[in-house]
């Protein structure tokens, strides 16, 4: 079922075009991201969402009813900031219930609110506790609760991960991703982090200079990147000029490669672990012999940079028994990739 849907939505301020004619919609229920870098537009997008910003062209339909231009607090959304905007001055509990006193509820009623979303985020016996005495963590989990409890249709949250450290990165995107699952809510998550875009998403959409210009699930933005700027921000990738001849690549040192049936593009994006690396030479389609420049390990995989024929091909493999620990600096190798592994691209 579709729930929100982005009809056309551009945005400029003076001459920077923030939005550029963003079109799509987002299911009922999903865990939907924004992902791109600085200054792509996603955090305008999101304020137009919200209704903080108008856009300048276009529609914002939220389960089949125009919202564009209905403003922001009768829209039954949900915002989460980056700094989490909590009142310094209120408690845990005031925060939470900030949103529900502006709402014909009793006092009781309220309490029972309060409490079901401070449970939810784990927050039981914080009640009285002040702001400013609480750890980075849970005044996320404070901004979370207090955006939830209102029962929103939708949930905005703008990179709320990003003021806390890695570890405590990680185990927030579980517990957001859990609640967000509880709760059954649909979800727009904005992001610079293509980590955290994977791991959390149903639905990922990659924005660049204020244009969408891919969406997928994580797996398909992952392995079937449309264009070189989402296989190049989306993940380590080998990318290289090419010219296709039918059903092979001519990379700009004069290699062919073979490639799938029927690929277009001017660009190859090959992953690193899709290259088998091997210092036994066997004469097969698509294997290049070449020479060790580096060796990075980092514990779960090495890492290693081989010239082929003054290409450099980035190569790694998981640091298990399978792994040939022989190979060294200086060594000459051959490499394989299969030519299924090799997505044929346009420039973006
Ligand atoms: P970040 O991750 O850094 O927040 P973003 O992808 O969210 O980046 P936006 O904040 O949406 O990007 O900004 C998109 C573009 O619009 C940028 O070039 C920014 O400088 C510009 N911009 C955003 N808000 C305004 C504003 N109020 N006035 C003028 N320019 C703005």
């Amino acid at each position: 079922m579709v729930k929100l849907v982005l009809r056309d939505i551009s945005k400029k301020f003076e001459d920077t075009t923030a939005v550029d004619y963003v079109d799509f919609s987002i299911d009922e229920g999903s865990f939907f991201t924004f992902l791109g870098p600085s200054g792509c537009g996603k955090t305008t997008l999101l304020r137009m969402i919200a209704g903080f910003i108008k856009p300048d062209t276009g529609r914002i339909l939220l389960r089949n009813k125009d919202i564009t231009h209905i403003p922001s607090e009768n829209r039954e959304i949900g915002m989460v900031f980056q700094n989490y905007a909590l009142f310094p001055h209120l408690n845990v509990y005031e925060n939470i219930a900030y949103g529900l006193k502006i709402k014909r509820i009793t006092k009781k009623e309220i309490g029972n609110k309060v409490e079901k979303y401070l449970n939810l985020v784990r927050l039981e016996g914080y009640e009285n506790r002040k702001i400013t005495e609480l750890s980075g963590g849970e005044q996320q989990r404070v901004a979370l609760a207090r955006s939830l409890v209102v029962e929103p249709k939708v949930l905005l949250l703008d990179e709320p991960l990003s003021n806390l450290d890695a570890k405590l990165r990680d185990k927030m995107r579980i517990e957001i991703r859990d609640l967000q699952k509880e709760l059954g809510i649909t979800t727009i998550f904005v992001t610079h982090d293509q980590t955290e875009a994977l791991t959390m998403s149903d639905k990922i959409a990659v924005f660049n200079k204020g244009k969408c210009i891919q969406i997928g699930t994580p797996r398909e933005i992952y392995a079937a990147p449309t264009n070189t700027f989402v296989a190049t921000f989306v993940g380590e990738t080998n990318l290289f000029e090419a010219e296709i001849i039918d059903d092979e690549a001519k990379l700009n040192n004069g290699i062919m490669m073979d490639i799938k049936k029927s690929s277009t593009g001017s660009y190859l994006s090959i992953r690193p672990q899709d290259i088998k690396i091997s210092k036994e030479f066997k004469n097969m389609r698509n294997t290049f012999k070449g020479k060790v420049e580096k060796i990075q390990f980092n514990g779960v995989v090495v890492e290693y940079i081989v010239d082929v024929v003054r290409t450099k091909f980035k190569v790694s493999a998981l640091n298990n028994i399978y792994i040939d620990t022989e190979i060294n600096v200086g060594d000459e190798v051959s490499i394989l990739i299969h030519k299924n592994t090799i997505n044929v691209l346009n420039n973006a």
